[in-house]
C-alpha cells in the first residue's frame, strides 16, 4: 500500500485556484520532494495531506486514513514541520519537545532526540536565543517527537547557510534511513538532488512532471551548456544553424551555447573547420534547477 495517495487535488480560495487536479503516490521510506515557484500551490497541498485544510475535491489517504475525517489517527502517525514553527521565545528546547510529546500516545526519548539532533547542549536555551540552524533542528525535532511514520518538511533549510544545511540534509538522510517516508517541500533545487528519490514539479497548481530528480533533468532537455571566448568572430546563425543547439547568448565577449547531448561534438568540430580557437572553455551538464526554469511558467514568460 502506498504511503501516501493524493488523486484529483483541488483547492480554490475565493478567485484563485491553488491546486488543480494534483495526484501522485509517495511508496514507504521514499524521500519525495515537491518542488515548485512561490505560490504554486506546494503548501496547500501538503496541508491537505496533513489534514490542515480539506480539498475541494479529489482524495487523499495517508496510510489508507482520510486526512480531513480521521485527522486524530493520522496525527498519531505523521509529524509536521511547517514554515516558521512559531514557538513563543521563552519555551525553551526541552519544554518544546515536552509539549508537543504530550500529544502523542507513542513518543521517542526526548534526550535520545535531543542527542540525535545536536541539541543536548541547547536543551535549557530559550527559543529565541537559538540560531536558525538550531531552529530547524529542533523543528525537525518537533516532528519526529511521535515516532511518526511520515514526516512532513515544509521549506526545511530556508534561511539557513550552506553548512547548516548540509547538517539538516544529513538528519533527512538519517531520518529515511529508519523506513521513515518524507514528504519534503523546497525551493532548492540542489537539495531535491541531494535528497529526493523523486519529485512532483508543480506549476500554477498543476503537477507538470512527476520523475526522478536525474528524469526530470533529462526530459528537460537533458543538455549541455558550452561558455567559451572564440579567437576569431563566429556568427550566431551559423551555430544556431547546428542540429543540437537549442540557444546561442553572448556575454560580452563570451558566447553561451545550450543543446542536447551532441552539441560539445558539433560545436567543436565547427570551430576546429574554421580554425577558431575556444578559449576559457566551460562545458555543464544541465541540472534539475535549469529544468525547473525550462518547465514552470517564469520561464515560458521570461522566454517570449
Ligand atoms: P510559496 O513557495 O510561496 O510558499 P506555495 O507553492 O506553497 O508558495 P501556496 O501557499 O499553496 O503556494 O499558495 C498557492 C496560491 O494560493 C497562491 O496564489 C496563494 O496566494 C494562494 N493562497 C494560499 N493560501 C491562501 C489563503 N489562505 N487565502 C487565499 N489565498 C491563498
Amino acid at each position: 500500500m502506498p504511503v501516501i495517495e493524493v488523486s484529483g487535488l483541488h483547492k480554490e480560495y475565493g478567485a484563485v485556484t491553488a491546486v488543480e487536479d494534483v495526484s501522485f503516490i509517495v511508496e514507504e521510506g521514499e524521500i519525495f520532494g515537491i518542488l515548485g515557484p512561490n505560490g504554486a500551490g506546494k503548501t496547500t497541498t501538503v496541508e491537505c495531506i496533513s489534514g490542515l485544510r480539506v480539498g475541494d475535491r479529489g482524495d487523499v489517504r495517508v496510510l489508507g486514513l482520510d486526512p480531513a475525517a480521521d485527522g486524530e489517527e493520522l496525527h498519531q502517525v505523521v509529524g509536521v514541520q511547517l514554515q516558521e514553527a512559531g514557538l513563543p521565545d521563552r519555551l525553551k528546547v526541552r519544554e518544546a519537545l515536552e509539549l508537543f510529546a504530550a500529544f502523542y500516545r507513542e513518543t521517542t526519548d526526548v534526550d535520545a532526540l535531543l542527542r540525535r539532533l545536536g541539541l543536548a547542549e541547547k536543551a535549557g536555551t530559550p527559543y529565541k536565543k537559538l540560531s536558525g540552524g538550531q531552529k530547524q533542528r529542533l523543528a525537525i525535532a518537533i516532528a519526529l517527537v511521535g515516532n511518526p511514520r511520515v514526516v512532513i518538511l515544509d521549506e526545511l533549510t530556508t534561511g539557513l547557510d550552506p553548512h547548516a544545511r548540509r547538517e539538516v540534509w544529513g538528519l533527512v538522510e538519517q531520518i529515511r534511513a529508519e523506513r521513515v517516508t518524507v514528504l519534503l517541500v523546497t525551493h532548492f533545487m540542489e537539495e531535491a538532488e541531494r535528497l529526493c528519490d523523486r519529485v512532483a514539479l508543480i506549476d500554477r497548481g498543476r503537477v507538470v512532471a512527476l520523475d526522478t530528480p536525474a528524469g526530470i533533468t533529462n526530459r528537460a532537455g537533458g543538455g549541455q551548456r558550452l561558455r567559451f571566448r572564440p579567437s576569431a568572430p563566429v556568427p550566431d546563425e551559423d551555430l544556431r544553424a547546428l542540429t543540437s543547439v537549442t540557444s546561442v547568448s553572448r556575454h560580452g565577449a563570451l558566447i553561451e551555447i545550450e543543446g542536447g547531448p551532441d552539441v560539445i561534438q558539433e560545436v567543436t568540430s565547427l570551430l576546429a573547420h574554421r580554425q577558431i580557437i575556444a578559449g576559457e572553455l566551460r562545458i555543464e551538464q544541465s541540472t534539475l534547477d535549469d529544468a525547473f526554469v525550462f518547465l514552470t511558467t517564469d520561464a515560458q514568460a521570461s522566454k517570449s
